[in-house]
């Protein structure tokens, strides 16, 4: 994973009949190329609790939205051993994430923001519809499908998770702000998810969020590469 991106897209859609045989064969994949942690490291431990603190509120708040639920409303959240900054959904609840998002993230409302993004793009039902429009780029032998409509969407609704379980929602623009410029021009992906962040967020005013002694722990630990913790 030679690139630099938090969700630049989600691995390529499929039909959603094929959702979950989709995710299957992705995971697979991605269990051939890619060095893993352990389900029961701290690292991974550690997103399985953020995202356990997001997964009630969303059946919460947000049941009248017939929202895409994974088969048997199973999520797993994976760590790959790969200091390069990813995250990605692969369908069916499936989503995976990069040692190198510990770098990137500076507290757990940041960590939990990009959990809840790619929670959002399973919730709204992005690998139930055919993408129109893609650019791509390849992460070994996958290729991530980027999509600014579903990337807006997910901002939106990961913004609401975050007010729902009460994260600072504004974690979601500082994340998209920091993500490098993939293209020149006053219209891309990034610029345009900062704008409509700013404008869903225009009342949120500014709350500062402080990394929390154990975040700071653990992200030091999958930064520096430690992987003897369990
Ligand atoms: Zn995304």
């Amino acid at each position: 994973m030679a690139t630099v991106s938090i969700c630049s897209g989600h691995m390529a859609a499929a039909a959603c009949d094929h959702e979950i045989s989709n995710a299957q064969k992705i995971s697979a994949r991605i269990a051939n190329e890619w060095p893993l942690r352990p389900s029961q490291d701290r690292q991974t431990r550690y997103v399985q609790k953020i995202a356990d603190q997001l997964i009630p509120v969303i059946k919460l708040n947000m049941d009248s939205r017939n929202l895409n639920w994974p088969s048997k409303n199973r999520w797993r959240f994976l760590l790959i051993r790969d200091l390069a900054v990813n995250a990605y959904s692969a369908g069916n609840g499936q989503v995976y994430m990069t040692d190198g998002v510990y770098s990137f993230a500076d507290s757990e409302a940041e960590l939990a923001a990009i959990i809840a993004h790619e929670m959002a793009h399973e919730l709204i039902g992005h690998f139930c519809q055919h993408d129109e429009r893609l650019a791509t780029h390849s992460i070994g032998s996958f290729t991530q499908v980027i999509d600014n409509t579903k990337e807006l969407e997910a901002d939106a609704l990961a913004v609401e998770i975050l007010q729902h379980a009460e994260f600072p929602p504004q974690a979601m623009l500082t994340v998209v702000k920091k993500l490098p410029v993939p293209q020149a021009g006053i219209n891309n992906q990034r610029n345009l998810r900062i704008k409509a962040l700013q404008h869903q967020l225009r009342h949120a005013g500014t709350v500062p969020f402080i990394a929390s002694p154990e975040f700071i722990h653990i992200k030091q630990e999958a930064v520096s590469g430690n992987t003897l913790h369990k």
